[in-house]
């Protein structure tokens, strides 16, 4: 038996049952849930009154924190965190990777006596200085000043990581320069959560809302990913380099049974499903939905959505506890957007909304006609939000990774739209032809406008090829990719957001400046909206030719490759709109795109190696020593032979010329700048690298089983 077959036999037989845990039973879940996150209940119960009082102004109304307090704060987690048995702490924080970042101390501090005391004050919980000049800061740092500090944020409870020997108390952190600019996610999603609230506690007051003290969003993300067997994993040198196959033709049976979809979850996959969602259960993560997805080997799952700052900690979370996890049980997690080509790649649905502190979700249709013409005007809000900044959209999740989805061959397409349902399009599409102040049948508020009908829920009409969907009482952003970090995504919606809400207010106060009723200007202001906006609206197969021939008639942007999606980041418009808002200044956002090009260029280049190296000293040897192996049979006259060496022979030159052609774009750099290199990237590497695919997946298709030296397709998606 060849190398191959035993690994295929070995992963279907034995992935290890003895690390299956104790059932749980689903009674203990009340008990699990959140037991390492040190609520806010919990420090309440741990501390004086003064200093809950103190700490919980910080919380709720960001007043600064008192330094006064810290000390007793610091201790106060600190022996919660060693009654959890940790001995270690960190400043647990995101750094423009996309990551997140840890360095970990412990409370263990020697004494001069030889002993040893643990110790944690209130200056290292609110501060830490991690050595941290690695990280990437997009020219944002000289490293002369390398040094960046992390700074407490005491709105994301802090909460113990387990591993098997140990646990780790971590503090969600921001992280910045000593200049003060944020070099990290957290900090600008902070800021624009800020200024999210302003604007739409600004338009609750114009519909009379004398209650809500404050708005934030809220956000719940579902998350897509591979399963593979490890013993694969590791005999692939394109996955464990680049988490993605840059090789391996198609098996006859691909995803068009579409028998995997919500099918019954496979024993080994279920078993560390719970596993994971037990330990996620611990942090707090409250996890709803697992299912299978509709690619062989591809899951999903999904919590119910929190607060958006802390819904993008737990985000992260979950990734790493996935990945963790899977290893476990022999199995590896792919979070890549596109494991296999030809495959459905992954995504991330990005579940966003409005919610005031009073717990009403603002883009939930109401009972009321008052409640329905509030719903309206956020929705509005959001229409003509996605319309101003589709370029920002498109390029707040633009990776190289993720352009294997968008603009490839898959939905959601590279061109946003929104889709809003036919019901609530119909709406605005009579709200805008309705004579204000006139008709009073139907009418709402005797203008004309009609009384929402009762939106379904989950209409049956769901669809999954928009990039941006209302789906009843949330939008739903599906553009995002399954291995990026959500926090900019979001930091991108509140601000355009924010933006339009604001600008809606203004516009209706400048109306009700002029003598017209509230009423009057709102329903002007949102015919208004429909009018300009209303184009990127689109109920179709977002996936056909026709919508992309149609959304150039419409002049929407179509934007399918990252690296053009990058340059629109400096755009006038977007500069003023982050910088208005105080969420990036430009030199912050000039950081961001740089590091956003360097990783596109070095992901590219990685992957362009990958392949150059696999295929010279992997695919192209084996297919040569079966020539030789064709050469040498000795047997005069046989149409067999004859064909087979031609058609490997002709293959193995396809091969090879490839090879060579992908060999000199390698080694071209592409200029002097991150952009350009990108670009070479984009431009010459990644067709030359695709040129390579090509002639070793039709070589893998003529060679024996035994010779083709890695597992197949085949193997990786059907053995589980
Ligand atoms: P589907 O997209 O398949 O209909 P669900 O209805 O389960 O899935 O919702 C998907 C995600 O949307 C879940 O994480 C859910 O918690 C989240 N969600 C629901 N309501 C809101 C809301 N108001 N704001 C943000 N996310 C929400
Ligand atoms: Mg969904």
């Amino acid at each position: 038996m060849h190398a191959n077959e035993t690994d295929v036999l070995t992963a279907a037989r034995t992935w290890r049952y003895d690390a299956i845990q104790s059932p749980t039973p689903s009674d203990v879940v009340s008990e699990v849930f959140a037991s390492d996150v040190l609520t806010m209940d919990e420090l309440r119960q741990r501390l004086s009154k003064p200093v809950w009082k103190s700490l919980s102004a910080t919380i709720d109304r960001g007043v600064a924190i008192d330094s006064s307090i810290a000390d007793t704060v610091a201790l106060a987690m600190k022996t919660w965190a060693m009654e959890k048995g940790a001995t270690h702490y960190t400043h647990w924080f995101q750094p423009l990777t996309g990551s997140t970042a840890e360095k970990h101390e412990s409370f263990v501090t020697p004494t001069s006596d030889g002993a040893a005391i643990s110790q944690f004050s209130g200056k290292e919980l609110i501060q830490g200085e991690p050595d941290a000049s690695s990280f990437p800061s997009g020219g944002l740092r000289a490293t002369f000043e390398a040094r960046g500090y992390t700074a407490w944020d005491p709105t994301s409870p802090a909460f113990i990581m387990r591993h098997s020997n140990g646990a780790t108390l971590c503090i969600p952190t921001a992280f910045a320069s000593w200049t003060g600019e944020a070099l990290d996610l957290k900090t600008p999603l902070l800021r624009s959560s800020e200024c999210l609230n302003t604007a739409a506690t600004r338009a609750l007051r114009l519909f009379g809302d004398t209650e809500t003290a404050s708005v934030g969003s809220t956000c719940g993300v579902e998350q897509e990913y591979f399963l593979i067997d490890e013993a694969f994993f590791f005999r692939r040198m394109d996955l464990a380099l680049t988490g993605r196959t840059l090789f391996g033709a198609r098996p006859p049976r691909g995803q068009e049974l579409e028998d995997h979809y919500f099918g019954s979850i496979p024993d080994r996959v279920l078993t560390y499903m719970t596993d994971a969602e037990h330990q996620l259960y611990a942090l707090g993560i409250p996890i709803k939905t697992r299912h299978n997805e509709v690619a062989p080997g591809q899951y999903e799952v999904a919590p119910i959505f929190e607060q958006s700052n802390i819904a993008a900690d737990h985000q992260q979370l979950v990734m790493q506890v996935l990945r963790n996890t899977a290893r476990k049980y022999g199995l590896v997690c792919l979070m890549h957007e596109k494991p296999f080509s030809g495959i459905n790649g992954s995504g991330k649905h990005l579940n966003w909304s409005m919610s005031s502190d009073t717990g009403h979700n603002l883009l939930e249709p109401g009972e009321t006609p008052h409640d329905n013409m509030q719903f309206l005007f956020f929705c509005a809000a959001v229409v003509r939000a996605v319309d101003r900044h589709q370029e920002l959209l498109r390029a707040c999740v633009s990776s190289a990774s993720n352009d294997h989805r968008l603009g490839a061959n898959e939905a959601p397409p590279a061109i946003m739209s929104i889709f809003l349902g036919e019901q609530l399009t119909d709406i605005f599409d009579r709200l805008l032809a309705g004579k204000s102040g006139r008709s009073r049948t139907h009418g709402l508020l005797g203008l004309g406008t009609p009384v929402l009908p009762p939106l379904p829920r989950h209409a049956g009409d769901r669809n999954r090829t928009s990039p941006f969907a209302f789906t009843g009482n949330k939008f739903e952003f599906r553009a995002v990719g399954s291995s990026q970090s959500v926090s900019f995504p979001i930091t991108v919606l509140n601000t355009i957001a924010a933006e339009s809400i604001n600008e809606l207010c203004q516009a209706i106060e400048t109306k009700i400046k002029k003598r017209q009723t509230f009423e009057m200007a709102l329903v002007d202001v949102l015919k208004d909206v429909w009018k300009r906006h209303g184009r990127i609206v689109f109920n179709g197969d977002g996936y056909s030719s026709e919508w992309h021939a149609e959304a150039k008639r419409r002049g929407l942007h179509n934007i399918p490759k990252s690296v053009d999606a990058f340059d629109r980041l400096l755009k006038p418009e977007i500069v003023e709109l982050f910088s208005s808002h105080n969420v990036l200044s430009n030199r912050e956002l000039e950081a961001r795109q740089e590091i956003m090009f360097d990783q596109y260029f070095k992901t590219v280049n990685i992957e362009g190696e990958t392949t150059e190296w696999m295929a010279r000293t992997q695919l192209l040897p084996a297919a040569l020593d079966y020539l030789a192996q064709l050469a040498s049979i000795n047997v005069e006259d046989s149409r067999a032979v004859d064909r087979s060496i031609g058609s490997v022979a002709a293959a193995c030159d396809a091969l090879s010329d490839a090879i060579e052609h992908l060999s000199e774009q390698n080694a071209e750099l592409g200029g002097d700048t991150v952009h350009s290199k990108a670009h070479h990237m984009c431009s010459n590497v990644l067709p030359a690298m695709q040129d390579v695919r090509t002639a070793a997946d039709a070589i893998e298709r003529l060679l024996p089983a035994r010779h083709w030296p890695m597992p197949s397709y085949r193997e990786m998606l059907f053995v589980k």
